[in-house]
């Protein structure tokens, strides 16, 4: 099969043919129909994450079942399907109460695993992971499920518990970003949206974001010190909504951009994290003396569990939920490989998804 490979890390990606993978027991192979570009890969790729070379990325996925391993019970040849980026063991008592998103015995294809990026990709304990793609629902849309949408979901949700007429505050309108949005907007929530990207902006507004805000760039100082009625992002926040969101989401994944979402909330307001701070410059610094003083929640989120699936799916089949809205482009492997060196710099307005089996 074709497939991007990365043979040292922060290097050049190549397009080349490498073994078909085979199914594990428990497991399948997928023929990958479309497949998401995502930050998390720019961090693989970085060297952010423990992975052995040479390496596939990949891990927002929606295909057909193309072999099915020993044991499967619930899955044949044929069979539409996406997963979520965290795959769980399916033995665990994590797994077993739904909780897969947190399985200590975890796989996640594009970093403990080859990932996507690729023609045909190998998933492990099927039974436990693979999340069945209805007939209503393209494969391009299905793939962004896996990861940042589903991601999104669950923080409003399971998380942050975002109720209708609730101000909400978004820090970043990329892929995760414009995904709250939506999803924020569907739960009758008010959005405020914020990134320093202009494009993005226009995006999130088109998805129903009430106000949008420039911010001044998500590196730089002050992050710690920002005030509720001073300059900058909390500040206007705190004047648009009388004294704070209820929500607030790092979509991004930078001092600045937390410290913004945490100092942008009312009080007793819920902070989701959700764009990865990996400790890469040290750890970050947090406005932990304002999450004391105003009894803020700081909650992380980490994906979403098969398990939970069917209420978001039935969201997307029923037309409240559009997640095909949020895809800019599709593209080859080819691309991808000369795109993710520089996707953290990239201010992409909506997902980029590859079609494995394009011609180039
Ligand atoms: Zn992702
Ligand atoms: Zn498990």
């Amino acid at each position: 099969m074709r497939a991007v490979v990365m043979d040292r890390i922060g290097g050049p990606l190549e397009v080349r043919e490498v073994p078909d993978p085979a199914p594990a027991a428990g497991g399948v192979v997928v023929r990958v129909r479309a497949t998401g570009l995502c930050r998390s890969d720019w961090h693989a790729w970085a060297g952010h994450d423990d992975i052995a070379l040479p390496h596939v990325p990949g891990h927002e996925l929606a295909g057909t079942v193309a072999a099915v391993g020993a044991g499967v019970t619930g899955w044949a040849e044929g069979d539409r399907v996406t997963v979520p980026f965290v795959e769980g063991c399916g033995r665990c008592e994590w797994c077993a109460s739904g909780n897969a998103q947190v399985c200590p015995d975890q796989e996640q294809p594009g970093f403990t695993h080859w990932g996507s990026f690729a023609e045909y990709v190998a998933l492990h304990a099927a039974d436990t992971n693979l999340v069945a793609v209805p007939a209503a629902v393209p494969f391009d849309a299905a793939a962004s499920l896996g990861c940042r949408f589903a991601t999104a979901y669950r923080a409003l949700t399971a998380r942050a518990r975002l109720a209708a007429g609730e101000w909400v505050t978004v820090v970043g309108a990329g892929g995760v970003g414009l995904s709250s949005v939506m999803i924020a907007r569907a739960l009758g929530a008010r959005v405020i949206a914020v990134d320093r990207n202009p494009g993005a902006l226009d995006a999130a507004k088109a998805l129903g974001a009430e106000y949008v805000l420039v911010s001044g760039g998500f590196e730089g100082s002050g992050g710690c010190s920002g005030a509720a009625g001073g300059s900058g992002v909390p500040g206007r926040v705190h004047e648009i909504t009388g004294g704070g969101s209820h929500v607030a989401v790092d979509a991004v994944g930078s001092e600045q951009t937390a410290a913004d979402s945490i100092l942008s909330l009312r009080r007793r307001g819920r902070h989701v994290q959700v764009g990865l701070l990996p400790p890469v410059d040290g750890h970050p610094r947090i406005p932990m003396a304002r999450a004391i003083a105003w009894e803020l929640d700081l909650l992380g989120s980490h994906g979403m569990a098969a398990a939970d699936y069917p209420g978001m799916l039935a969201l997307i089949e029923s037309g409240d939920l559009r997640p095909a809205d949020l895809i800019e482009r599709v593209i080859g492997l080819d691309e991808a490989a000369a795109l993710l060196p520089g996707f953290d710099q990239a201010s992409p307005a909506g997902l980029t998804i590859i079609d494995p089996h394009r011609k180039e």
